[in-house]
């Protein structure tokens, strides 16, 4: 049994590591474009505001941990056909030199890529003109040259969403001036406006000078640097910088599992079942290039580290013939801005309201920790809910550092996966003492102002059963002006 994982980044290596650990016997080979396998991308805007380095401590894993495992690594090469009828897959070293590899069972983790958002004039600059994307250590490289090498006093940054704030961080703390044009009313798009104008507000006392209702259609390398062209607030406008980082979302990267026959679905990702099959036999695929498997949507497309390692191990697990089940995500997220922690998890009320849920949203601002101990600070919460059943639909938390906020999301996420009412979530047996918490958590102060303002507490009793949950159904998620988040959404 030879099982060939393409794709060294969370999906790929998660499936080989699962398909190790349950069968060290099996043969597991992974084919990998670059030659950093297991490199934790999550972690790169780390490595530049620079509390992580060197770089290489950004490893998941190392080299000869991965091959501790049993795994063969095949680093530099790219995959560049697959032959479904006869198992082969057809492979360029970076010397140029072609291979075939065979495989009884393969699994496609080809991740996705930086989306250009059609913008001008991308296509004909590069990092030596001071153009940026970040998606791997060879993007990382080539903008760390830039900034060690050149030390621009000023950066653009096209994009407001969970990598561009982190990025915006990064710079700040570099010494750039960071400026953020973003196409929508508001940064972190993802959180309704009444949490995203907090998140703006951190911004802007750090100094970064965020332009909204700016959609950016050309940039150009120009003797100053490289100029933005945009419409902002509906008229030109130009700006320009020593470097510009373009976080605009990513795009599946689909085209060997298309040009095998694999069929495209949500956001143009490649359509999966459950086992993480792709419909062609012997292939599975994970990660960035599939579409996502929701538990309050069905299917859409959210691309997350989170996501991309289960749905590998369940890719890993399926080939050695076993019956793992992704068992979907509820998009939770979070991301750090300065001092500030931003998170949601689940559907948001217009989300909610297009995949055919009745919903309502509430806001409260409820302490971390009781007040009279010291250093208490506020957690702005919104809860949404279905009106009908009273299902917890959603929530979105906005708290600084050391409020336990991103926990907090995931007591949220572990009842969006549970089914619970919002009602319900309120009975949870949730911890307490007085330095860390109340005896009515922040997470059930939310959800009772959302009872007492529009739920039908009482009523309410039980799990919501499956035959309550809505009829699965291919929604898009309703998120990013900009398309998916690099961190999904
Ligand atoms: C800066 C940044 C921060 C992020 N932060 C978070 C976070 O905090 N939380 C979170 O949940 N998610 C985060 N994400 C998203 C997360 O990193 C991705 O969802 C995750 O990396 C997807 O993993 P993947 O294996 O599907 O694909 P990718 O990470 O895209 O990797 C694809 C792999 O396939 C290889 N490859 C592609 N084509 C071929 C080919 N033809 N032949 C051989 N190899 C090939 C590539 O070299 C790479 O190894 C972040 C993303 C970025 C860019």
């Amino acid at each position: 049994m030879h099982i060939v994982a393409i794709g060294g980044s969370d999906a790929g290596i998660s499936a080989a590591l699962r398909a190790r650990e349950l069968d060290p016997s099996v043969d597991v080979t992974v084919v990998v474009a670059d030659e950093y396998p297991n490199y934790s991308i999550c972690g790169i805007p780390y490595f530049f505001s620079g509390e992580v380095q060197p770089w290489q401590s950004l490893a998941h894993r190392t080299h000869a941990d991965l091959e501790a495992t049993g795994m063969s690594l095949r680093l530099n090469t790219l995959a560049t056909d697959i032959d479904v009828p006869g198992k082969r897959l057809m492979l360029t070293g970076s010397d140029g030199a072609s291979s075939e590899l065979a495989y009884d069972e393969l699994v496609v983790g080809t991740g996705a890529l930086p989306s250009d958002a059609g913008i001008t004039g991308v296509g004909r600059l590069t990092p030596e003109d001071g153009l940026h994307v970040i998606h791997s250590m060879g993007d990382t490289f080539a903008l760390e040259r830039q900034l060690d090498e050149r030390r621009p006093a000023s950066a653009i940054i096209v994009g407001a969403g969970y990598v561009g704030l982190e990025m915006a961080e990064a710079f700040t703390v570099r010494g750039l001036a960071v400026t953020q044009l973003q196409r929508g009313p508001q940064v972190l798009s993802t959180l309704d406006p009444e949490l995203g104008g907090i998140v703006r507000a951190e911004l802007d006392d750090h100094g970064v000078r965020v332009v909204t209702h700016t959609t950016v259609t050309a940039i150009e390398k120009t003797a100053a640097g490289l100029t933005v062209t945009a419409t902002s607030d509906g008229v030109p406008a130009t700006f320009t910088a020593e470097l510009v980082l373009l976080v605009v979302g990513v795009r599946p990267n689909t085209d060997l599992l298309e040009r095998a026959g694999a069929t495209l679905g949500a956001g143009g990702a490649v359509v999966v079942d459950e086992a993480m099959r792709t419909g062609l036999p012997n292939v599975y695929a994970a990660g960035d290039g599939i579409v996502t498997h929701h538990r309050l949507l069905g299917v859409t497309y959210l691309p997350l580290g989170t996501t991309a390692h289960k749905q590998g191990r369940v890719a890993g697990e399926n080939a050695l013939g076993g019956d793992a089940r992704f068992a979907g995500s509820v998009g939770t997220q979070v991301v750090k801005v300065f001092d500030l922690v931003a998170s949601r998890t689940g559907l948001r009320e217009r989300e909610a309201a297009a995949a055919g849920f009745a919903p309502a949203t509430t806001q409260v601002s409820a302490d971390d920790h009781k007040r009279y101990y010291p250093g208490a600070q506020p957690i702005s919460i919104r809860v949404t809910g279905d009106t009908g059943t009273g299902r917890l639909l959603g929530a979105q938390l906005v708290g600084r550092l050391g409020t336990e906020t991103a926990k907090r999301v995931d007591t949220y996420a572990t009842a969006l996966f549970a089914g619970l009412t919002v009602e319900q979530v309120s009975d949870l047996d949730l911890s307490y003492t007085p330095p860390l918490g109340s005896p009515w958590d922040a997470v059930q102060v939310a959800t009772q102002a959302w009872s007492r303002q529009v739920g039908r507490a009482g009523d309410l009793v039980g799990l919501v059963r499956d035959t309550d949950v809505r009829p699965l159904q291919a929604a898009p998620l309703a998120g990013s002006e900009d398309g998916p988040e690099e961190k999904g959404g």
